[in-house]
Protein backbone atom coordinates (compact mmCIF):
# COMPACT_ATOMS: atom_id res chain seq x y z
CA UNK A 1 0.00 0.00 0.00
CA UNK A 2 1.38 3.30 -0.90
CA UNK A 3 1.27 6.29 1.56
CA UNK A 4 -0.96 8.15 -1.00
CA UNK A 5 -3.35 4.98 -1.25
CA UNK A 6 -3.57 5.38 2.87
CA UNK A 7 -4.07 8.32 2.86
CA UNK A 8 -6.99 7.94 0.14
CA UNK A 9 -8.76 5.42 2.60
CA UNK A 10 -8.08 7.12 5.43
CA UNK A 11 -9.85 10.16 4.10
CA UNK A 12 -13.64 8.22 2.64
CA UNK A 13 -13.67 7.32 6.43
CA UNK A 14 -14.16 10.57 7.71
CA UNK A 15 -15.99 12.24 10.67
CA UNK A 16 -17.68 15.03 11.58
CA UNK A 17 -16.84 17.95 13.87
CA UNK A 18 -19.05 20.07 15.82
CA UNK A 19 -18.37 23.35 16.13
CA UNK A 20 -18.54 26.33 19.09
CA UNK A 21 -17.78 29.48 19.84
CA UNK A 22 -14.55 31.07 21.46
CA UNK A 23 -13.42 34.65 21.87
CA UNK A 24 -10.13 35.48 20.12
CA UNK A 25 -7.83 36.09 23.06
CA UNK A 26 -8.01 32.34 23.56
CA UNK A 27 -8.30 31.41 20.42
CA UNK A 28 -4.39 31.28 19.16
CA UNK A 29 -4.19 27.53 17.14
CA UNK A 30 -7.85 26.85 16.80
CA UNK A 31 -9.17 26.53 13.00
CA UNK A 32 -12.08 28.62 12.19
CA UNK A 33 -15.54 27.04 11.13
CA UNK A 34 -16.54 29.67 9.32
CA UNK A 35 -15.38 32.54 6.97
CA UNK A 36 -15.39 35.64 9.10
CA UNK A 37 -16.02 39.50 7.47
CA UNK A 38 -14.72 42.81 8.69
CA UNK A 39 -17.19 44.96 10.49
CA UNK A 40 -15.10 48.58 9.65
CA UNK A 41 -12.44 49.51 6.83
CA UNK A 42 -8.90 49.73 7.34
CA UNK A 43 -7.86 52.15 7.73
CA UNK A 44 -11.23 53.29 9.74
CA UNK A 45 -10.43 57.23 8.64
CA UNK A 46 -7.70 58.80 6.43
CA UNK A 47 -4.30 58.93 8.79
CA UNK A 48 -1.10 60.11 8.82
CA UNK A 49 2.00 57.36 8.85
CA UNK A 50 4.34 59.63 9.93
CA UNK A 51 4.79 62.22 12.71
CA UNK A 52 4.67 66.01 10.70
CA UNK A 53 2.88 68.38 9.33
CA UNK A 54 -0.49 68.10 7.59
CA UNK A 55 -0.08 70.38 4.79
CA UNK A 56 -1.62 71.07 1.32
CA UNK A 57 1.18 70.17 -1.35
CA UNK A 58 0.31 73.15 -3.38
CA UNK A 59 1.93 75.19 -0.65
CA UNK A 60 5.26 73.74 -0.39
CA UNK A 61 8.07 75.06 -1.59
CA UNK A 62 11.62 74.13 -0.25
CA UNK A 63 11.93 77.09 2.00
CA UNK A 64 8.76 78.47 2.29
CA UNK A 65 6.52 79.06 6.07
CA UNK A 66 3.54 77.59 6.89
CA UNK A 67 1.46 78.93 10.16
CA UNK A 68 0.68 76.21 12.84
CA UNK A 69 -2.67 76.26 13.18
CA UNK A 70 -3.20 73.55 16.07
CA UNK A 71 -2.06 69.40 16.45
CA UNK A 72 -4.78 66.37 15.52
CA UNK A 73 -3.43 63.80 17.85
CA UNK A 74 -4.26 59.70 17.27
CA UNK A 75 -7.88 59.14 19.60
CA UNK A 76 -8.90 62.82 18.87
CA UNK A 77 -11.54 64.52 16.91
CA UNK A 78 -10.71 65.81 13.57
CA UNK A 79 -9.15 69.38 14.32
CA UNK A 80 -9.92 72.16 12.20
CA UNK A 81 -9.55 72.75 8.20
CA UNK A 82 -6.03 73.33 6.99
CA UNK A 83 -6.36 76.27 4.81
CA UNK A 84 -4.07 78.19 2.13
CA UNK A 85 -0.59 78.86 3.88
CA UNK A 86 -0.64 76.89 6.74
CA UNK A 87 0.18 73.31 8.76
CA UNK A 88 -1.43 71.30 11.35
CA UNK A 89 1.09 69.08 13.46
CA UNK A 90 0.33 65.63 13.23
CA UNK A 91 1.05 62.18 15.31
CA UNK A 92 1.43 59.03 13.44
CA UNK A 93 -2.28 57.85 13.76
CA UNK A 94 -3.98 61.00 13.90
CA UNK A 95 -6.97 61.95 11.32
CA UNK A 96 -6.35 64.03 8.10
CA UNK A 97 -7.40 67.41 8.91
CA UNK A 98 -10.01 68.68 5.93
CA UNK A 99 -8.11 70.62 3.13
CA UNK A 100 -4.67 68.77 3.77
CA UNK A 101 -4.04 66.48 1.39
CA UNK A 102 0.34 65.74 2.20
CA UNK A 103 2.32 65.24 5.37
CA UNK A 104 5.50 66.83 5.80
CA UNK A 105 7.72 65.02 7.91
CA UNK A 106 9.18 66.33 10.99
CA UNK A 107 12.89 65.83 10.33
CA UNK A 108 12.22 67.78 6.67
CA UNK A 109 10.86 70.96 8.77
CA UNK A 110 12.09 73.96 11.30
CA UNK A 111 9.81 75.42 13.66
CA UNK A 112 9.84 78.85 14.94
CA UNK A 113 7.34 81.15 16.39
CA UNK A 114 4.58 79.08 15.17
CA UNK A 115 5.95 79.07 11.82
CA UNK A 116 7.33 75.69 10.01
CA UNK A 117 9.81 75.98 6.93
CA UNK A 118 9.95 73.33 4.72
CA UNK A 119 13.43 72.07 4.18
CA UNK A 120 12.18 68.90 1.49
CA UNK A 121 9.11 68.14 -0.88
CA UNK A 122 6.47 66.39 1.65
CA UNK A 123 5.25 63.18 0.04
CA UNK A 124 1.23 62.24 -0.64
CA UNK A 125 1.80 58.75 0.64
CA UNK A 126 2.47 59.32 4.10
CA UNK A 127 -1.08 59.33 4.07
CA UNK A 128 -2.83 55.62 4.97
CA UNK A 129 -6.54 55.88 3.10
CA UNK A 130 -9.38 54.74 4.66
CA UNK A 131 -10.02 51.47 3.35
CA UNK A 132 -7.02 50.86 1.49
CA UNK A 133 -6.38 47.45 2.99
CA UNK A 134 -9.61 46.29 3.54
CA UNK A 135 -13.38 47.49 3.17
CA UNK A 136 -16.08 46.95 5.52
CA UNK A 137 -17.70 43.94 4.24
CA UNK A 138 -14.89 42.05 2.97
CA UNK A 139 -14.19 38.33 3.91
CA UNK A 140 -11.08 38.53 5.59
CA UNK A 141 -10.68 34.73 6.99
CA UNK A 142 -11.92 31.56 5.39
CA UNK A 143 -13.25 28.50 7.22
CA UNK A 144 -10.57 26.27 7.58
CA UNK A 145 -7.76 28.79 8.54
CA UNK A 146 -5.67 28.04 11.48
CA UNK A 147 -5.92 31.56 13.92
CA UNK A 148 -2.30 32.30 14.49
CA UNK A 149 -0.65 35.03 15.73
CA UNK A 150 -1.01 37.38 12.26
CA UNK A 151 -4.73 36.07 11.55
CA UNK A 152 -5.77 36.82 15.42
CA UNK A 153 -4.42 40.58 15.09
CA UNK A 154 -6.30 40.85 11.92
CA UNK A 155 -9.69 39.75 13.53
CA UNK A 156 -9.41 42.15 16.28
CA UNK A 157 -8.24 44.70 13.75
CA UNK A 158 -11.65 44.01 11.90
CA UNK A 159 -13.75 44.27 15.08
CA UNK A 160 -14.43 40.36 15.81
CA UNK A 161 -14.31 39.19 19.23
CA UNK A 162 -15.77 36.09 18.62
CA UNK A 163 -15.23 33.63 16.52
CA UNK A 164 -16.82 30.07 15.17
CA UNK A 165 -13.96 27.45 15.80
CA UNK A 166 -14.03 23.61 15.19
CA UNK A 167 -14.30 21.72 18.26
CA UNK A 168 -11.02 20.18 18.87
CA UNK A 169 -11.40 16.51 18.12
CA UNK A 170 -10.80 14.20 21.22
CA UNK A 171 -7.85 11.73 20.73
CA UNK A 172 -7.38 8.64 23.05
CA UNK A 173 -3.84 6.94 23.01
CA UNK A 174 -2.88 4.02 24.16
CA UNK A 175 0.40 2.33 24.13
CA UNK A 176 1.10 -1.22 24.01
CA UNK A 177 3.69 -3.61 25.87
CA UNK A 178 4.83 -5.42 28.68
CA UNK A 179 8.40 -3.79 28.64
CA UNK A 180 6.82 -0.28 29.32
CA UNK A 181 6.88 0.96 32.41
CA UNK A 182 6.00 5.55 33.88
CA UNK A 183 9.08 7.59 33.31
CA UNK A 184 8.51 8.35 36.96
CA UNK A 185 8.74 5.00 38.21
CA UNK A 186 12.02 2.67 39.18
CA UNK A 187 13.13 1.03 35.95
CA UNK A 188 12.53 -3.24 36.65
CA UNK A 189 14.72 -5.53 34.88
CA UNK A 190 13.71 -5.69 31.03
CA UNK A 191 11.46 -2.73 31.85
CA UNK A 192 11.85 0.21 29.34
CA UNK A 193 10.56 3.62 29.96
CA UNK A 194 7.21 4.52 28.29
CA UNK A 195 7.59 7.28 26.01
CA UNK A 196 5.40 7.55 22.84
CA UNK A 197 1.99 8.63 24.63
CA UNK A 198 3.61 10.93 25.70
CA UNK A 199 5.07 11.92 22.25
CA UNK A 200 1.87 11.91 20.80
CA UNK A 201 -0.01 13.61 23.53
CA UNK A 202 2.35 16.76 22.32
CA UNK A 203 1.68 15.96 18.39
CA UNK A 204 -2.17 16.00 18.90
CA UNK A 205 -1.94 19.80 21.35
CA UNK A 206 0.32 21.10 18.60
CA UNK A 207 -1.85 20.43 15.72
CA UNK A 208 -4.92 21.66 17.76
CA UNK A 209 -6.63 18.30 19.10
CA UNK A 210 -7.60 17.15 22.84
CA UNK A 211 -5.15 14.11 23.37
CA UNK A 212 -6.72 12.04 26.47
CA UNK A 213 -3.50 9.78 27.25
CA UNK A 214 -4.82 6.31 28.98
CA UNK A 215 -0.84 5.75 29.32
CA UNK A 216 0.32 2.05 28.97
CA UNK A 217 -1.32 -1.54 29.46
CA UNK A 218 -0.28 -4.54 29.26
CA UNK A 219 0.00 -7.08 26.09
CA UNK A 220 -3.23 -8.89 27.21
CA UNK A 221 -5.87 -8.93 24.43
CA UNK A 222 -8.59 -8.40 27.40
CA UNK A 223 -6.72 -5.31 28.46
CA UNK A 224 -6.36 -3.87 25.10
CA UNK A 225 -10.44 -5.32 24.54
CA UNK A 226 -11.43 -3.16 27.32
CA UNK A 227 -9.14 0.26 26.72
CA UNK A 228 -10.31 0.22 23.63
CA UNK A 229 -13.93 -0.13 24.02
CA UNK A 230 -13.45 2.65 26.98
CA UNK A 231 -11.63 4.95 24.33
CA UNK A 232 -13.87 4.17 21.63
CA UNK A 233 -17.02 5.68 23.75
CA UNK A 234 -15.26 8.97 24.43
CA UNK A 235 -13.35 9.86 21.82
CA UNK A 236 -13.26 10.70 17.71
CA UNK A 237 -10.07 8.98 17.11
CA UNK A 238 -8.39 6.69 18.68
CA UNK A 239 -4.31 6.27 18.15
CA UNK A 240 -2.18 2.95 19.69
CA UNK A 241 0.93 2.44 20.26
CA UNK A 242 3.13 -0.94 19.01
CA UNK A 243 1.81 -4.43 18.68
CA UNK A 244 1.33 -3.48 15.11
CA UNK A 245 4.01 -5.70 13.58
CA UNK A 246 3.68 -10.09 12.81
CA UNK A 247 4.88 -11.53 16.06
CA UNK A 248 3.10 -13.20 18.30
CA UNK A 249 2.84 -10.51 20.80
CA UNK A 250 1.59 -8.33 18.23
CA UNK A 251 -1.86 -8.09 19.65
CA UNK A 252 -3.53 -4.62 18.22
CA UNK A 253 -3.01 -6.08 14.99
CA UNK A 254 -4.58 -9.43 16.22
CA UNK A 255 -7.58 -8.29 18.08
CA UNK A 256 -8.24 -5.56 14.99
CA UNK A 257 -8.25 -8.49 13.09
CA UNK A 258 -10.41 -10.66 15.07
CA UNK A 259 -12.53 -8.05 16.73
CA UNK A 260 -12.23 -4.94 14.54
CA UNK A 261 -12.69 -3.45 11.14
CA UNK A 262 -8.68 -3.15 9.64
CA UNK A 263 -9.47 -1.06 6.39
CA UNK A 264 -5.28 -1.06 5.71
CA UNK A 265 -2.59 -2.35 7.25
CA UNK A 266 1.37 -1.69 6.25
CA UNK A 267 2.39 0.94 4.01
CA UNK A 268 5.13 1.46 2.20
CA UNK A 269 6.98 3.55 4.73
CA UNK A 270 10.94 3.82 6.17
CA UNK A 271 10.45 3.94 9.15
CA UNK A 272 7.12 2.96 10.02
CA UNK A 273 6.30 0.20 7.96
CA UNK A 274 3.67 -1.79 9.68
CA UNK A 275 1.03 0.62 11.16
CA UNK A 276 -2.76 -0.14 10.62
CA UNK A 277 -6.01 2.28 10.30
CA UNK A 278 -10.19 0.75 10.26
CA UNK A 279 -12.62 1.41 13.20
CA UNK A 280 -13.16 -0.10 16.71
CA UNK A 281 -16.66 -0.04 17.88
CA UNK A 282 -17.24 2.76 14.27
CA UNK A 283 -14.73 5.06 16.20
CA UNK A 284 -11.65 5.25 13.58
CA UNK A 285 -8.35 4.46 15.05
CA UNK A 286 -4.59 4.16 13.71
CA UNK A 287 -2.65 1.74 14.97
CA UNK A 288 1.21 2.85 14.95
CA UNK A 289 4.54 0.97 15.44
CA UNK A 290 5.39 1.38 18.57
CA UNK A 291 9.48 2.52 17.66
CA UNK A 292 10.08 6.22 18.66
CA UNK A 293 10.68 7.24 15.68
CA UNK A 294 8.02 5.26 13.67
CA UNK A 295 5.68 6.57 15.42
CA UNK A 296 6.28 10.29 15.11
CA UNK A 297 6.88 9.77 11.37
CA UNK A 298 3.93 7.60 10.92
CA UNK A 299 1.75 10.38 13.15
CA UNK A 300 3.42 13.40 10.82
CA UNK A 301 2.62 11.71 7.29
CA UNK A 302 -0.34 9.62 8.32
CA UNK A 303 -2.43 10.84 10.96
CA UNK A 304 -2.08 14.69 10.77
CA UNK A 305 -2.85 14.90 7.51
CA UNK A 306 -6.26 13.15 8.64
CA UNK A 307 -6.97 14.99 11.66
CA UNK A 308 -6.21 18.23 9.39
CA UNK A 309 -8.92 17.28 7.40
CA UNK A 310 -11.80 16.42 9.88
CA UNK A 311 -11.01 20.09 11.12
CA UNK A 312 -11.47 21.13 8.05
CA UNK A 313 -7.79 22.93 6.93
CA UNK A 314 -4.60 21.80 5.83
CA UNK A 315 -1.33 23.30 4.52
CA UNK A 316 -2.42 26.29 2.88
CA UNK A 317 -4.55 27.76 5.46
CA UNK A 318 -1.88 27.21 8.13
CA UNK A 319 -1.96 23.68 9.72
CA UNK A 320 1.60 22.13 9.48
CA UNK A 321 3.93 20.11 11.70
CA UNK A 322 6.39 20.96 8.52
CA UNK A 323 7.19 22.68 5.39
CA UNK A 324 8.12 21.11 2.22
CA UNK A 325 11.98 22.16 0.78
CA UNK A 326 14.58 21.23 -1.26
CA UNK A 327 17.94 20.35 -0.23
CA UNK A 328 21.27 19.68 -1.70
CA UNK A 329 22.85 16.41 0.45
CA UNK A 330 25.77 16.88 2.24
CA UNK A 331 26.11 13.06 2.92
CA UNK A 332 25.44 10.12 1.11
CA UNK A 333 21.47 9.30 1.88
CA UNK A 334 20.80 5.35 1.65
CA UNK A 335 17.20 4.96 0.60
CA UNK A 336 14.76 1.97 0.82
CA UNK A 337 13.74 -0.81 -1.60
CA UNK A 338 10.26 -0.53 -2.53
CA UNK A 339 9.27 2.42 -0.05
CA UNK A 340 9.38 6.18 0.67
CA UNK A 341 12.27 6.94 2.97
CA UNK A 342 12.25 9.25 5.58
CA UNK A 343 15.55 9.85 6.81
CA UNK A 344 16.39 12.10 9.68
CA UNK A 345 18.40 14.90 8.44
CA UNK A 346 19.87 18.27 9.87
CA UNK A 347 18.81 21.58 7.52
CA UNK A 348 20.56 24.55 7.68
CA UNK A 349 21.38 27.84 5.26
CA UNK A 350 24.55 27.52 3.35
CA UNK A 351 25.18 30.40 0.74
CA UNK A 352 22.21 30.83 -0.14
CA UNK A 353 21.22 27.22 -0.23
CA UNK A 354 19.34 24.88 2.07
CA UNK A 355 21.85 22.02 2.32
CA UNK A 356 21.23 19.08 4.74
CA UNK A 357 23.59 16.83 6.90
CA UNK A 358 23.05 13.47 7.95
CA UNK A 359 24.63 14.11 12.23
CA UNK A 360 23.86 10.89 14.15
CA UNK A 361 23.44 7.10 13.76
CA UNK A 362 19.56 6.72 12.53
CA UNK A 363 17.60 3.86 13.91
CA UNK A 364 13.78 4.39 14.13
CA UNK A 365 14.22 3.09 17.99
CA UNK A 366 16.78 6.45 19.02
CA UNK A 367 14.48 8.81 19.50
CA UNK A 368 17.75 11.40 19.96
CA UNK A 369 17.68 11.08 15.91
CA UNK A 370 14.39 13.22 16.22
CA UNK A 371 16.31 15.56 18.57
CA UNK A 372 19.72 15.69 16.70
CA UNK A 373 18.03 16.59 13.36
CA UNK A 374 15.29 18.92 12.13
CA UNK A 375 13.86 17.40 8.95
CA UNK A 376 13.16 14.32 7.08
CA UNK A 377 13.71 13.32 3.88
CA UNK A 378 11.66 11.78 1.42
CA UNK A 379 13.56 9.95 -1.00
CA UNK A 380 11.27 8.13 -3.62
CA UNK A 381 11.36 4.16 -3.29
CA UNK A 382 14.76 2.70 -4.07
CA UNK A 383 16.57 5.73 -4.49
CA UNK A 384 19.40 6.33 -2.49
CA UNK A 385 20.47 10.37 -2.49
CA UNK A 386 24.13 10.80 -3.10
CA UNK A 387 26.04 14.07 -1.78
CA UNK A 388 25.61 17.40 -3.85
CA UNK A 389 22.01 16.05 -5.14
CA UNK A 390 19.11 18.04 -4.61
CA UNK A 391 15.99 16.03 -2.98
CA UNK A 392 12.88 16.86 -1.18
CA UNK A 393 13.11 16.75 2.41
CA UNK A 394 10.23 18.17 5.17
CA UNK A 395 11.33 20.86 7.35
CA UNK A 396 10.01 19.86 10.67
CA UNK A 397 8.54 22.89 13.27
P1 LIG B 1 6.36 -3.03 18.98
O1 LIG B 1 5.87 -2.19 17.84
O2 LIG B 1 5.39 -3.20 20.05
O3 LIG B 1 6.92 -4.32 18.46
O4 LIG B 1 7.58 -2.22 19.59
C1 LIG B 1 8.72 -1.93 18.81
C2 LIG B 1 9.79 -1.31 19.68
O5 LIG B 1 9.36 -0.08 20.21
C3 LIG B 1 10.19 -2.16 20.87
O6 LIG B 1 11.59 -2.02 21.07
C4 LIG B 1 9.42 -1.53 22.01
O7 LIG B 1 10.04 -1.74 23.25
C5 LIG B 1 9.42 -0.08 21.63
N1 LIG B 1 8.23 0.59 22.15
C6 LIG B 1 6.95 0.16 21.97
N2 LIG B 1 6.07 0.99 22.55
C7 LIG B 1 6.81 1.98 23.12
C8 LIG B 1 6.48 3.13 23.88
N3 LIG B 1 5.20 3.42 24.14
N4 LIG B 1 7.47 3.91 24.31
C9 LIG B 1 8.76 3.61 24.02
N5 LIG B 1 9.14 2.54 23.31
C10 LIG B 1 8.18 1.71 22.87
MG1 LIG C 1 5.16 -4.31 21.75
Amino acid sequence: MTLDRALEISYSNSIELKTEKTTIDKALGRILSEDIISHVNDPIFDNSAMDGWAVRIEDCKIGSRLKIIGTSQAGKNSPQTVSKGEACRIMTGAPIPKGANSILIIEKSEEDNGFVTILDNPKPNYIRKKGENITIGQTILQSGTVLNPPEISLAATSGNWEVNVVKKPIVSIISTGDELTHPSSELNEGEIFESNSFGLTALIDKIGGKAENFGHISDSLEDLRNTLNLASEKSDLIITSGGVSMGEWDLVRKIMEEEGEIKFWKIKLRPGGPPLFGTWNNTPIFGLPGNPVSSHVVFITLVAPWINRIMGTDEHKGARLGNKVKIRLKNPVKGAPGKICMRRIFIQLEDDELVGYVKTHQGSGNINSLVTHNALTLLPPNTDGSIGQVIDAIWLN
